[in-house]
C-alpha cells in the first residue's frame, strides 16, 4: 500500500508541476502541423549506421538528412516491447504505468497479462491507469488514427480514437506499406491530425535470426523502401510542409544463439516448482511468484543460479523504476548480458514455451539490463516542427511522449520526461522548457523523501 501511495504522490505532484505549465505555452493560433509516429519494433540504435554500403537504407538517410536523429535512446526496464510501448505513448516508466513486461500477473485478481492473447490484454482494467497520447489527442478534438499500435482499441476512460487498431501478430513490412498508404490518404483528405503506425517485421527477424544476420539487413531494406515511398508521396503532395513524420522504437537486440556465445540456464535446475504459485516470462527477466512461507527458500535457490542479478522485490535497483509497479512479483530473476533464463517446463510457467527442443533458442533477445549498449535504440524525426540534419545528443525513452505533445500544440499528462534532453532537437522549443526541467529533481526528492516517512 506504501507503495501506491508514493507512485500516486509522484504522479500527483507532477500533475501539479505540468498544471502550471500551460500558461507558459505560446499559443500560434495559425499552426495546424500534424504528425505521424512510426513504431519500427525492436530497431537497434546502431542498425542503420552498420551498414557498409553507405547508399543503402535511402529512406532512413533521407531522414538524417532532411530532419533529426539522436545518436541514441536509452530504453526503460524492462527494454522488453508492451512496457516500452506504453511508455512510449504515456512519457511514464513501467512502475508508474503499471504495463510492466510482456507477461505480468495481478495476484490479488487472478488476471494474467499475455503478449499474444488478445483476450487477456483487451480486459479495459490494464489500461485505465494513465491517459495515453491517443487519448488526450481524441479528448482534445484531435482527429486520432492508429495502426497494430499496442491496445489503442482498448477505451480509456471511454473514450476510443476515431480509428482504432491494436496489436495483433502481423508479419512483414507489406502491411506498414498498406498501412503508410492509409495514412496519406487519412491527413490529405479526411482531416486526421495524429496518425500512428506499428510495425514489427525487423524485431521478428531480429528475434528468428539474430541482429547481425543477413535476414534482419533483408528487413531493414524492406521496411526502409516503405518509408522512402511514404517520404516521397509526402514531398510530391506537398504534405511535408504540415505533416511531422517521427521513426521510434522500443528496445534494441543481443545475440542468443549458443554460437554466438549465448548461456542458456535452466530456472528448473533451481526451482522446486511446488513452492510457486507461478513463473512469470524467461528469457531476459522472470518474475517469480512463490507461495506464501516459501520466499526465504526461493530466493536462496535461485541466488544459486549462474549468470543472473536475482532480486526480492524491495531490493530491485531503483534506477530500474519497476519495484513500485503494482503487478511487481516478490522475486525478480535478471539474466547478464550473455546469459538466457530457459523457462521451467511446468504448467505454472507463463507462457509455457515447447518441451522439444529444449532449450527453446532465439536468434536474438532483449529485455537485459537498460544500460547495456544493445538494448539502446532509435529516435529520427522530420517535418515543419524539427531541425534540419541535426544529430543530438542521447536522449531516453521517457523523453519522446513529450514530443508528441508539443507538435500537435497539447498539453502533455504528468510523465518522467525531460524537456531538457530534448529541446535541441525542435524547432520552436519554448513550450514547457522552464517547468518540465524540475522533473529530474522532483522524482529525486521523491526518492530521498522514502527513507524517512
Ligand atoms: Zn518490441
Amino acid at each position: 500500500m506504501q507503495r501506491r501511495l508514493w507512485c500516486a504522490l509522484a504522479i500527483l505532484c507532477c500533475s501539479v508541476v505540468c498544471s502550471f505549465a500551460a500558461p507558459d505555452k505560446p499559443k500560434d493560433v495559425d499552426r495546424k502541423e500534424k504528425l505521424v509516429v512510426i513504431l519500427l519494433d525492436g530497431f537497434r540504435w546502431d542498425y542503420v549506421d552498420q551498414q557498409k554500403d553507405k547508399e543503402s537504407l535511402p529512406g532512413f538517410r533521407l531522414l538524417h538528412k532532411e530532419g533529426v536523429r539522436a545518436k541514441w535512446v536509452n530504453p526503460i526496464f524492462p527494454s522488453l516491447s508492451y512496457a516500452s510501448w506504453t511508455t512510449l505513448s504515456t512519457g511514464l516508466y513501467a512502475e508508474n504505468h503499471n504495463i510492466i513486461g510482456n507477461y505480468f500477473h495481478d495476484s490479488y485478481r487472478k488476471e494474467t497479462f499475455e503478449l499474444f492473447n488478445r483476450t487477456l490484454t483487451s480486459n479495459q482494467r490494464w489500461w485505465q491507469d494513465v491517459e495515453p497520447i491517443w487519448t488526450t489527442a481524441t479528448r482534445k478534438g484531435r482527429k486520432v488514427g492508429t495502426f497494430l499500435w499496442a491496445r489503442s482499441d482498448i477505451p480509456v476512460r471511454g473514450i476510443l480514437p476515431h480509428q482504432a487498431q491494436g496489436f495483433q501478430l502481423t508479419k512483414g513490412a507489406t502491411s506498414l506499406g498498406a498501412n503508410l498508404d492509409k495514412t496519406i490518404k487519412m491527413i490529405k483528405s479526411e482531416g486526421y491530425d495524429l496518425v500512428m503506425v506499428y510495425n514489427e517485421h525487423i524485431d521478428n527477424k531480429g528475434h528468428q535470426f539474430g541482429p547481425t544476420s543477413p535476414e534482419l539487413m533483408i528487413a531493414l531494406q524492406e521496411v526502409d523502401a516503405e518509408l522512402y515511398k511514404f517520404l516521397k508521396k509526402l514531398d510530391d503532395t506537398d504534405l511535408d510542409e504540415t505533416v511531422n513524420v517521427m521513426i521510434v522504437s522500443d528496445h534494441g537486440m543481443t545475440s542468443g544463439t549458443p554460437h554466438s556465445g549465448a548461456e542458456y540456464v535452466e530456472i528448473d535446475d533451481y526451482l522446486d516448482m511446488d513452492d510457486v504459485s507461478y513463473v512469470i516470462d524467461r528469457a531476459a527477466v522472470a518474475a517469480v511468484a512463490p507461495l506464501p512461507g516459501k520466499a526465504d527458500k526461493v530466493y536462496k535457490q535461485l541466488k544459486q543460479m549462474r549468470g543472473v542479478d536475482v532480486y526480492r522485490r524491495d531490493d530491485i535497483p531503483d534506477n530500474y523504476y519497476y519495484k513500485n509497479g503494482r503487478y511487481v512479483q516478490e522475486i525478480l530473476v535478471c539474466a547478464k548480458h550473455g546469459f538466457v533464463i530457459s523457462g521451467a517446463d511446468s504448467p505454472k510457467q507463463i507462457p509455457r514455451d515447447p518441451s522439444t527442443p529444449r532449450p527453446m533458442i532465439w536468434g536474438g533477445l532483449h529485455g537485459y539490463d537498460n544500460t547495456h549498449p544493445d538494448m539502446r535504440t532509435i529516435f529520427m524525426a522530420m517535418g515543419p516542427s524539427f531541425k534540419k540534419h541535426y544529430q543530438g545528443e542521447p536522449i531516453d525513452l521517457v523523453d519522446i511522449y513529450q514530443i508528441y505533445a508539443h507538435v500537435l500544440d497539447l498539453e502533455p499528462q504528468p510523465h518522467n520526461g525531460s524537456w531538457s534532453r530534448v529541446r535541441s532537437y525542435l524547432t520552436n522549443s519554448a513550450s514547457f522548457s522552464k517547468v518540465l526541467s524540475w522533473n529530474p529533481i522532483l522524482m529525486t526528492l521523491l526518492i530521498l523523501l522514502r527513507y524517512f516517512i
